[in-house]
């Protein structure tokens, strides 16, 4: 495909995907947006360790071919104030793995997110968010090694699809008549601001599927499924039940589900099975804090996994090193999980770890480990060392801090 304003590296190849699979060339063609904000000093210092890291591991047999792609405010200059250019999504559609750094949501004007929108046009239907710690980094908990977690939250449902309607238009009050006439409705009040929260059965299997899979692939022992079905039966109560059906259909050989380990197995979880249960979403906040081990992998709806995320991340670090991905089934977009942090925008100063390790996901996902393990070592290296930026500095005694790039110095020196 020709593009306008983007220059294909001539020296890489495209990643492809076959029957679910991915064909990894030595010299894959990777997108990466820049993004706004601080995305200019954590894009620059990362694309250093990255490289470095698969020079170091792969001795020149393996190398990335980075293409820069836009989106956001470097691609409003680029494109004639355009903040979301169609050849953006028709290189991820073509090259299929790309990184971003975090983007400005203008304000007013009728912009939507920009994340949003890449994720729905794209159908990015997996948040795939790691939660672990690296020793050294500064926790409010006690024991914060007994984190490791992978959240999978769905994506593209819930009452993230924006079926919303606002108190005194007459959309609403259509749909106030109409539930209340036709459906025998009662239960809310005269003007009430009303959501409508879709989950089927597809959008969840798809989720699961990818979460087990995932399982599968990482020897993780359990998948948990997270929700509050409780209350809401009919979506987060369907969503766990279309998980165990994913679960005893299509992964049988597998998996088990904790009632089978409880009734058949005296409790304990047989050799090579991948345990599936399901926990209320608010329990499994306090699980998290007081008994993190239980869980492994949890995967659930779009605004519990909104929650969790960010109230997991704070247990081990914060957003600052927190990575995430949005994945689909021949795309995958890596990104920082904050935000452009915009007083920080060119001080070289803020914390490089969310895109950092970002960056070591996309490289565990191409199947690159060994560059991904140097990353993560050299990591910790540099934490015993006491270097961080400032955000860590401020929680660590004795610490020396350095800016964003002087940071990446080091761990490129520790690899
Ligand atoms: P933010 O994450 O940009 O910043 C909040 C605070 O977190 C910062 O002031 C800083 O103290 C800290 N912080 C963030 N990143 C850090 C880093 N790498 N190192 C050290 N400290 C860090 O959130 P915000 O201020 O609410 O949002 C600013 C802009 O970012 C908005 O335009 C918002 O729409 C956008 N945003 C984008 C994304 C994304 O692209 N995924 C996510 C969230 C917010």
């Amino acid at each position: 495909m020709g593009y306008d304003k983007l220059t294909i590296p001539s020296e890489g190849q495209k990643v492809t995907f076959s029957n679910g699979k991915i064909n990894v060339p030595d010299n894959p063609i990777l997108l990466y947006i820049e993004g706004d904000g601080i995305g200019y000093d954590i894009m620059t210092a990362s694309l250093r360790i990255w490289d470095a890291a698969v020079a170091r591991a792969y001795h020149g047999k393996r190398k990335i071919a980075w293409m820069e792609v836009y989106c956001g405010e470097k691609a409003a200059q680029v494109y004639d104030g355009n903040y979301m250019p169609e050849e953006t999504f028709d290189a991820l559609r073509e090259f299929g793995v790309g990184i971003k750094g975090p983007l400005t949501t203008p304000v007013g004007g009728g912009f939507r997110s920009l994340n949003v929108t890449l994720r729905q046009v794209l159908d990015l239907y997996q948040c795939v968010r790691p939660v672990r710690w690296f020793r050294g980094v500064p926790s409010p908990l006690k024991n914060p090694q007994d984190v490791d977690v992978v959240i999978f939250r769905e994506n593209t449902e819930d009452i993230y699809a924006g079926i919303e309607f606002e108190a005194g238009t007459p959309e609403n009050e259509k749909l106030a008549k109409f539930l209340r006439e036709e459906m025998g409705v009662t239960g809310f009040f005269e003007g009430a601001g009303l959501g409508i929260k879709p989950v089927s059965a597809f959008g969840s299997k798809r989720l699961v599927r990818a979460a087990i899979q995932y399982a599968i692939d990482h020897n993780r022992p359990s998948v948990t499924l997270v929700h509050k079905g409780n209350i809401q039966k009919f979506t987060e109560g369907a969503f766990v039940k279309w998980g165990y059906e994913v679960a005893s259909e299509e992964f049988a050989e597998r998996t088990i589900s904790w009632d089978d380990v409880a009734k058949n197995h005296g409790g304990k979880v047989p050799a090579g099975k991948i345990l599936i249960q399901d926990t209320i979403a608010d329990i499994t906040f306090q699980h998290m804090l007081l008994r993190p081990r239980d869980h492994s992998i949890l995967a659930t709806t779009n605004l519990n996994g909104d929650y969790l995320s960010d109230a997991l991340a704070a247990e081990v670090g914060g957003v600052g090193i927190a990575p995430g991905a949005n994945i689909g089934d021949e795309v995958a977009l890596f990104e920082a999980t904050h935000g452009t942090a915009p007083k920080y925008t060119n001080l070289n100063k803020v914390n490089p770890g969310s895109l950092l390790f970002s960056g070591v996901m996309m490289l565990e996902y191409l199947g690159w480990q060994e560059a991904a393990d140097l990353i993560n070592a050299a990591y910790e290296k540099t934490l015993d060392q006491k270097i961080v930026t400032y955000d860590f500095a401020r929680q660590m005694e004795g610490a020396t801090e350095v800016g964003t790039s002087q940071f990446a110095d080091v761990i490129i020196s520790n690899l």
